[in-house]
């Protein structure tokens, strides 16, 4: 993952890793694990692209139906 900069600063930010919910087709969906840019400076958190594919495919995809708990790292590489 490249570093991005911060939408509001324009300081480089951090990758963290945490827990994101979401909700996706109704149901609240938890995605553990999954990386987001953070601005030490700002407190803010801003979502990955990689951890928004991910959240794409599980709607896409209908994970949703099965499970509400993911972790990121078991579904990247969809
Ligand atoms: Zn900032």
């Amino acid at each position: 993952m490249k570093i991005i900069k911060c939408l509001f600063c324009s300081k480089p930010t951090s990758i963290n890793k945490i827990n994101i919910k979401k909700k996706i087709n109704g149901k609240v969906v938890t995605l553990t694990n999954a990386p987001v840019y953070y601005c030490e400076k700002c407190k803010e958190t801003f979502i990955s692209k990689e951890a928004q594919d991910v959240l794409i495919a599980i709607r896409e995809k209908n994970l949703d139906k099965k499970n509400v708990l993911f972790n990121y790292e078991d579904l990247k590489k969809l």
